[in-house]
């Protein structure tokens, strides 16, 4: 072997953990360089190890055993927000989102953690966000918190700086909206005219409290498109968040409960409002690639997954909407344009509404800073790129900021208030709704 053929790293070490990010993904890396612009990480902190490409070094490092993982390692692979923008801009095909979500299970996996972090991260993604009834009973809090005023009274008094941390991303804190949609899983909806297609629905497991009326709406739009909506009742939580947090086996038992929720039925389609779960969704065939019960079926129920703008664009819309005399712009959601490639279906969505003024965003892909948990673990990053975003936001005069994921709604919610000015935040299907809810059948 020449000096031009000597490798640049040492080989990847095989083994080091089944979870570990895989030799072949780490060695599509060039090091070019050209992700960088395009990571909020490395535009907030202007530190290499911060950057996509020296996160895939450091990765690197550790998979050849040149590096120990320690503190550091830990820190610069947690203040990676999983946005996937390094994707989009890489010329060299790197499957960023995989290599992330590996050395966070492999993490997961081997990082001493104190008993009561473990408890606590044991609680939020083994029980809270997969049972309906912990869901419920959070959602109950909110409300009351909401209902009786505390919330206003926390937010006046300027109580909330007594509780730290707590106090300072309580505006994070999404409305709990009664009726919840728990009520609704389970039922079937008929199609509104000519029926086009069957469709499954997936209700999402804290949405149902914070994004109600966002579901009802995603089902109203369906009927009206002429698809009967099904939500099935044995569906669970996607496993979105586990997967980025690093726990790979919850999120497996929990993508097997689902797609023996949503194969039971014969649906044309199955359809997520959520940018954030339909990207985990259309990867269950990653996930389950090593269960020899699930691989198939698995493989089977990504085909059927789509998310709801990209499903509408499928079918095209049904034009009898009424006009809103609105101007709009799009953030991108970062799961919807870097992890499933869709950019153009909401925005064509949205030119077809009556009456909308579309105005394009300034770096409508740049992370929101929402990005799950995100906002919460690590607010001072995200509230700096959430303050960015609206003064963007507000550079177009847009009356309405339009998503296409649950969390981004959240986050530009509380910007808007804060930072913005006082715009209506909304999903596309919520607009869709407006629109056709002007002129009913
Ligand atoms: S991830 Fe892609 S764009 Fe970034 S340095 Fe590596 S090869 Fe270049
Ligand atoms: S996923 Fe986002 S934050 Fe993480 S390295 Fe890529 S662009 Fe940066």
């Amino acid at each position: 072997m020449g000096a031009s053929e000597t490798p640049l790293f040492p080989p990847v070490l095989p083994h080091r953990h089944p979870e570990a990010p895989r030799g072949a993904d780490l060695d599509k890396c060039i090091h070019c360089g050209l992700c960088l612009n395009n990571c909020p990480t490395y535009r907030e902190l202007g530190v290499e190890m911060d950057s996509p490409r020296g996160r895939i070094y450091q990765m690197l490092q550790v998979a050849t055993g040149q590096m120990e993982p320690g503190p550091s390692y830990y820190q610069h692979l947690d203040l990676c927000l999983a946005c996937r923008g390094c994707e989009s801009a890489c010329p060299s095909g790197v499957p960023y989102g995989r290599l992330i979500e590996a050395a966070r299970a492999e993490i997961e996996a081997t990082r001493p953690q104190p008993w009561a972090a473990r408890r606590l991260r044991s609680f939020v993604f083994g029980t809270l966000l997969v049972s309906r009834g912990w869901i419920k009973f959070a959602g109950a809090l909110i409300y009351l918190y909401e209902s009786l005023g505390l919330r206003k009274l926390a937010r006046s008094s300027g109580l909330l700086r007594l509780f730290g941390k707590l106090g300072r991303i309580e505006h994070l804190a999404p409305s709990a909206e009664v009726p919840f949609f728990f009520g609704q899983i389970g039922k079937t909806f008929p199609a509104q005219g000519e029926q086009r297609r069957r469709v499954a629905f997936l209700a999402g497991c804290l949405a149902n409290v914070t994004s109600a009326r966002l579901n009802e709406a995603t089902v109203r739009v369906l009927q009206r498109n002429g698809c009967e909506v099904v939500i099935p009742e044995d569906q669970t939580c996607c496993g979105a968040l586990h997967v980025h947090s690093g726990l790979k086996d919850m999120a497996r038992a929990l993508a097997r409960r689902n797609v023996a929720a949503f194969l039971s039925g014969d649906f044309d389609a199955i359809v997520t409002n959520a940018a954030g779960c339909g990207s985990t969704l259309k990867e269950y065939d990653e996930l389950l690639e090593h269960d020899p019960e699930f691989a198939g079926k698995a493989s089977e129920f990504v085909k059927k997954v789509r998310d709801i703008t990209e499903f509408l664009a499928e079918i095209g819309l049904r034009p009898e909407m009424g006009p809103l005399n609105l101007t709009v712009t799009y953030q991108d959601s970062c799961h919807l344009a870097h992890g499933q490639k869709i950019r153009q279906a909401p925005r064509d969505l949205l030119k077809s509404i009556p009456g909308v003024t579309f105005r394009e965003l300034p770096l409508a892909d740049l992370c929101c800073g929402s990005a799950g948990i995100y906002n919460i673990v690590h607010d001072d990053i995200a509230d700096s790129l959430l303050r960015k975003k609206m003064a963007l936001v507000d550079s177009t005069g847009a009356q309405v900021v339009t998503t296409a994921n649950v969390g981004c709604a959240i986050q530009l919610k509380a910007g808007a208030e804060r930072y913005g000015r006082r715009q209506r935040v909304l999903h596309v299907v919520e607009l869709l709704d407006e629109a056709y809810r002007q002129r009913p059948l």
